[in-house]
């Protein structure tokens, strides 16, 4: 379908000098910025619980290396959530410079530092730095964000002692929250990334999914996906699903994120075909968030001892 300049949110039906498209049912549409508000409420009251019950406030500890503005915004996007939950935000920035053992060290401090009881390090880091020796140096019960080893062991293997990949975490979310009834589904995963399609893989097969994982040496993409009655699209790329790949009723989860706000699935043609389907922004976005803000919530509460 032909993409029209519009200034309408993406999931309203709009008028412009050159085509008209019709208006979705705003019942497809599934509200990532809501279900993340209230996880975040939800985050809110264990911090004041924790914070009650021993007088810490606890801190997540973001390191941002080097000077990509996108990273920048979002480690101030996540510093300022943090603090709007209650916690404090500890901000540490590294020149683009940084060797991989200044940034280990770094790292190894935070780990043992007993006052931090989450650490992130905002991906990606400069291309000297090795990244996975980077995100393994993250104490396990500190990997709020999910990327070591040790917690995407434990995740793949469905123990719920560690933290989720935060933004397949979040999508798990969003599927539970619209009653989306995983069992015995096909699911068609559009990216293999370790922070996102891998991780996601593994979640949808715990929870009884029939999972794909496509990834650039997919062969015929398009039919592979027509067999899904659910997609995940993490392919960063403009727009890439079309709505002829989607099959009549499917799940469509866009966690594409590119430049000018738009997602990896063509909207307005996916949105037709679709019975729910996530808007880029407001869908996937917020719920990555929103996921580390409540890990990091629960780290602090096993760190200090507090039931929830
Ligand atoms: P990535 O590391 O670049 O991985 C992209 C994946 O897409 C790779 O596995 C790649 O395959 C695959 N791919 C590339 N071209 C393809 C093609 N033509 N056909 C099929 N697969 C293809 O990206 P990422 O970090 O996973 O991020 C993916 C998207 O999610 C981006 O838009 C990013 O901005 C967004 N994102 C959003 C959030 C959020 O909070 N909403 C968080 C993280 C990422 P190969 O492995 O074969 O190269």
């Amino acid at each position: 379908m032909a993409r029209c300049a519009g200034n309408l949110s993406p999931f309203q039906g709009r008028v412009s000098d050159i085509c008209y498209i019709a208006p979705m049912d705003s019942n497809k549409l599934i509200d990532g910025k809501a279900v993340a508000q209230r996880l975040l409420d939800g985050a809110a009251a264990k911090v004041q619980k924790i914070t009650q019950q021993t007088g810490i406030t606890p801190a997540l500890a973001t390191v941002l290396v080097g000077d990509d503005p996108a990273s920048a915004t979002y480690v101030k996007m996540k510093g300022k959530r943090c603090e709007a939950a209650g916690m404090k935000s500890l901000r540490i920035e590294m020149p683009a410079d940084t060797t991989t053992e200044q940034l280990l060290a770094k790292i190894t401090e935070l780990s043992e530092d007993e006052t931090v009881p989450g650490t992130l390090l905002q991906h990606p880091v400069p291309s000297q730095v090795d990244e996975r020796e980077a995100f393994d140096a993250i104490a396990p019960g500190k990997d709020v964000d999910g990327v070591g080893a040790t917690s995407m062991g434990n995740m793949a293997l469905g123990i719920p002692s560690g933290f989720l990949s935060c933004t397949p975490g979040g999508i798990m979310t969003l599927l539970r929250e619209y009653n989306v009834e995983l069992s015995g589904m096909e699911a068609v995963v559009i990216g293999r990334s370790p922070i996102l399609g891998k991780p996601m893989g593994a979640l949808l097969v715990n929870a009884h999914c029939t999972v794909t994982i496509c990834h650039s040496r997919t062969r015929d993409l398009p039919s592979v996906v027509k067999r899904a009655d659910l997609i995940v699209a993490a392919v960063g790329k403009p727009n890439f699903v079309q709505g002829d790949w989607v099959k009549e009723g499917a799940v469509v989860i866009d966690a594409g994120y590119n430049p000018g706000n738009i997602g990896d699935c063509d909207f307005d043609a996916c949105a037709q075909k679709a019975s729910l389907i996530t808007p880029v922004p407001g869908g996937v976005g917020p719920m990555t968030i929103a996921t580390l803000i409540d890990q990091t919530a629960d780290a602090a509460a096993q760190q200090l001892g507090v039931a929830l």
